[in-house]
């Protein structure tokens, strides 16, 4: 007799293989047998020919800080999602001395978005070295598998305390880097993350310390975790990285690097294509460059309280640090205005936001005369005013005392130019960025949005080749050996969806972060049922009420 038997589900095996009709069958936690005739399981389920896939592998979210106080990764296993790697761009939180939690929790804040009062009333800080952190989380028992990255900013600061954010490292200061990478390595870390991208600032808008490191740092410690003979080097490039740099990086470690954030830019249409022909042919040399690529427009809510896409504009970082009069004083100087201005003209595809403000709406006005604004662009807006947008933007704002939400797209609006970056065999999709950006975004649903809209709606891809870019090539290139399939003897982590309708829902605001801070909150759209390690966690409402903690730190990865 088995666990659970699933009968009449279309299975889609995560290699990219179409879909058999058929039944699978759970028994302790794996998947014990596939066919098209099993025997009786203890509890059975009719999936009545909706479709069942691995769990989707999420391989860039940022859940260091929230599994400490929500072990189910919320909202993630609604949206599929049955493992999580965390500690991409290598904003970790270990290792951290308690000395260090403040600054760390501050640069937290202003990188991922997440609210100062959130994070200092829920991390539990139970630990200060890396492997701490993970036997921490592994005793505390996730909800979700979670595979983590060890990562260079946090051991940077732990290293170089506050020089951290100010100089290159000395030798000594390298040699001590990468111990703790070995050490991180060794106890299971899936790979070494960093990040040289402009718009990653920390508190007052200082770089964070990664962005500090030299080429001799960045060989040091990737060459460090290649010693261990397995994992990967995740960076999140800035435009200062050249693609050379990061070929020497493969060769040298002899591992994978996996280079985001391989977004298509209206404002420099090419470069996305150009960057992607360079890692291709420094495969074809031997050195493998796998570009991460994201199924999701690049949309951002924001107040202009704390406005994150205009903090890469040289002339926006004397906002960053401001609040209250003084900041609505800046916004409201002409002086301020002619600089924002200039610098948008000379940063040309540069910077996270580029002018397209045709791209940029009032999502919620803060008065009830402006709900008719709502839904309108900040371009046809000052256009009806004779006014530049940037000066509609702040005077706007400044009526509503900051408190308007806006939105903008800022990348991955050009539908023909994604389904071609989503399609190419060579891309990881990803960079859902879950557990960050909370009150900017939530892509947590990329997976979903594969399957909705890629697959089925704009048909970039087939449904079986977007259930094995979710599944069976996370699996592979993370080298998590026994996940991402539905074979006999995997772990059973499974998606019951059906195809006619999945997708992600409308994103809604929440206040339920620790504090009462607020996040935005992706709703799934045709899941029946997610299962992790053969439990099931989520039904056709979402997350069910008493979701047993199924899920397991992975610290076992294949080379
Ligand atoms: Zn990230």
């Amino acid at each position: 007799m088995f666990d659970l038997v699933i009968r009449n589900a279309w299975l889609h095996d995560g290699s990219g293989a179409p879909a058999q009709r058929g039944a699978l069958a759970v028994s302790g936690g794996r998947i014990a047998a596939i066919g098209a005739d099993l025997g009786p399981g203890r509890r059975e389920i009719d999936a009545q020919g909706l479709a069942l896939m691995p769990g989707i592998i999420d391989g860039h979210t940022h859940y260091d800080a929230q599994l400490t106080w929500d072990p189910f990764a919320d909202p993630s296993p609604p949206l599929g999602v049955t493992t999580a790697v965390i500690g991409n761009c290598g904003f970790t939180i270990a290792p951290c001395r308690p000395a260090d939690r403040d600054l760390t929790m501050r640069n937290l804040t202003q990188v991922e978005g997440m609210s100062l009062d959130a994070l200092r009333a829920g991390i539990r800080w139970d630990f200060e070295s890396i492997p701490q952190y993970m036997d921490m989380l592994q005793a505390s028992r996730p909800g979700v598998n979670v595979a983590a990255f060890a990562g260079h900013s946090a051991i940077r600061t732990y290293v170089m305390g506050e020089g951290a954010h100010q100089r290159v490292a000395t030798d000594a200061e390298i040699a001590r880097m990468a111990d703790l990478v070995r050490e991180a390595m060794a106890h299971g870390a899936v790979g070494f993350a960093s990040s040289t991208n402009e718009p990653h600032n920390g508190w007052n808008g200082i770089p964070m310390p990664s962005r500090l490191a030299d080429a001799r740092e960045m060989l040091a410690l990737t060459r460090a975790m290649g010693e261990s003979g397995r994992g990967l080097f995740m960076l999140t490039k800035g435009n200062v990285t050249p693609m050379a740099q990061l070929e020497e990086i493969a060769e040298q470690s002899g591992r994978p690097v996996l280079i985001a954030a391989m977004f298509h830019n209206n404002t420099d249409p090419s470069r996305v294509f150009d960057e992607l022909a360079l890692m291709q042919a420094a495969r074809e040399r031997g050195h493998a460059l796998i570009p991460q690529v994201s199924a999701c427009p690049l949309t951002m809510d924001f107040t202009l309280h704390s406005a994150y896409l205009f903090e890469s504009i040289p002339a926006w970082k004397t906002a960053i640090s401001l609040e209250g009069e003084p900041l609505r004083a800046l916004y409201a100087s002409p002086d301020f205005r002619a600089a924002v201005k200039a610098d948008l003209e000379r940063q040309q595809g540069r910077g996270l936001f580029n002018g397209e403000w045709h791209l940029m709406q009032v999502a919620q006005a803060a008065r009830p005369d402006n709900i008719g604004l709502e839904g309108r662009t900040v371009l046809e807006l000052a256009t009806a005013q004779g006014c530049h947008p940037l000066d509609w933007l702040l005077d706007f704002a400044l009526s509503e005392n900051l408190d308007t939400y806006f939105t903008a797209q800022l990348r991955n609006t050009d539908v023909q130019a994604v389904g071609q970056l989503v399609a190419d065999p060579a891309t990881h999709v990803s960079l859902s960025d879950a557990g960050a950006h909370l009150t900017f975004l939530c892509d947590a649903g990329f997976g979903l949005h594969l399957l909705g809209h890629w697959a089925r709606d704009q048909q970039a891809l087939s449904l079986a080749q977007a259930v094995h870019k979710l599944t069976g090539h996370p699996a592979r290139l993370f080298g998590i050996a026994d996940r991402g399939l539905l074979r006999e003897g995997l772990a059973a982590d499974l998606l019951l969806f059906d195809p006619a309708t999945v997708g992600r829902g409308r994103n809604e605001r929440r206040f339920d972060l620790p504090a009462g801070a607020s996040r935005l909150r992706a709703q799934g759209i045709g899941v029946h049922g997610v299962w992790v390690n053969g439990e099931q966690v989520v039904d056709a409402n979402g997350l069910l009420p008493d979701a047993p903690r199924a899920g397991s730190l992975l610290r076992e990865f294949q080379a």
